[in-house]
């Protein structure tokens, strides 16, 4: 009797292990290691400051510019954003939008091994695979076209594009992702704004909102 009660608690307590420990661990099973980077990612998902993106299906991208696709929520407002810079004689280009997690891949570890960065350092101005806003189809970066030599450089804050996207972005829920000192510890990109006008973009950066509020 007492060999039986010791096997059907053993039972039970294997049974309980395999049913329940995986959920007591819910954060070790998502952790997503990138081959060539040998951090992981922390407890709110983030890897080298930057938060974890899925990629933008396709069927939610149309093309805006040759080579350049949003997802159609981002490209609707940017026009409208556009045409209205334009009429206060401001000319916004759009420089770069959705990027394949592929692409995303080759950009961050390309220029890595090319300038002889370490992730950590890469990291710092370009956003490991599977860890870029782009990836999302929300995210662009923009330009001057009557200053073309300031695009994707901190001199772009002092053209007459970033000024007018200072007072006008937000009203077309465009919102800037790294400014000057950001919680990511991302360098300053007054080129590259966000979309969060539409219920699906402002899930995706919750979390990112959330750090940059304080918590
Ligand atoms: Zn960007």
């Amino acid at each position: 009797m007492g060999l039986l009660l010791s096997c059907v608690a053993l039972f039970s307590l294997s049974l309980a292990a395999v049913l329940f420990v995986p959920e007591l661990l819910p954060d070790r099973t998502r952790i997503q290691v990138i081959e060539g980077i040998d951090e992981q990612p922390g407890q709110d998902g983030r890897l080298l400051g930057h938060f974890p993106y899925p990629e933008a299906l396709v069927d939610q991208l149309v093309p805006v510019e040759a080579g350049i696709e949003l997802h159609r929520d981002a490209a609707l407002s940017l026009d409208a954003m556009r045409r209205a810079a334009a009429a206060d004689g401001v000319d916004l280009r759009l420089l770069s939008g959705y990027r394949s997690q592929e692409l995303q891949k080759s950009i961050f570890f390309d220029v890595k091994s090319e300038r002889n960065q370490t992730a950590a350092e890469r990291a710092k101005v370009s956003a490991p695979p599977g860890y870029s806003e782009h990836s999302t189809g929300y995210a662009v970066d923009l330009g001057d076209g009557a200053d073309p030599a300031t695009n994707l450089s901190a001199a772009f804050e002092r053209t007459a594009a970033f000024s007018w996207l200072q007072d006008h972005a937000a009203s077309y829920h465009f919102t800037l992702s790294f400014p000057a000192v950001n919680s990511q510890g991302v360098s300053y990109e007054p080129w590259h704004w966000r979309f969060e006008g539409s219920a699906d973009a402002l899930r995706r950066f919750e979390p990112a909102r959330r750090l940059a509020n304080g918590g």
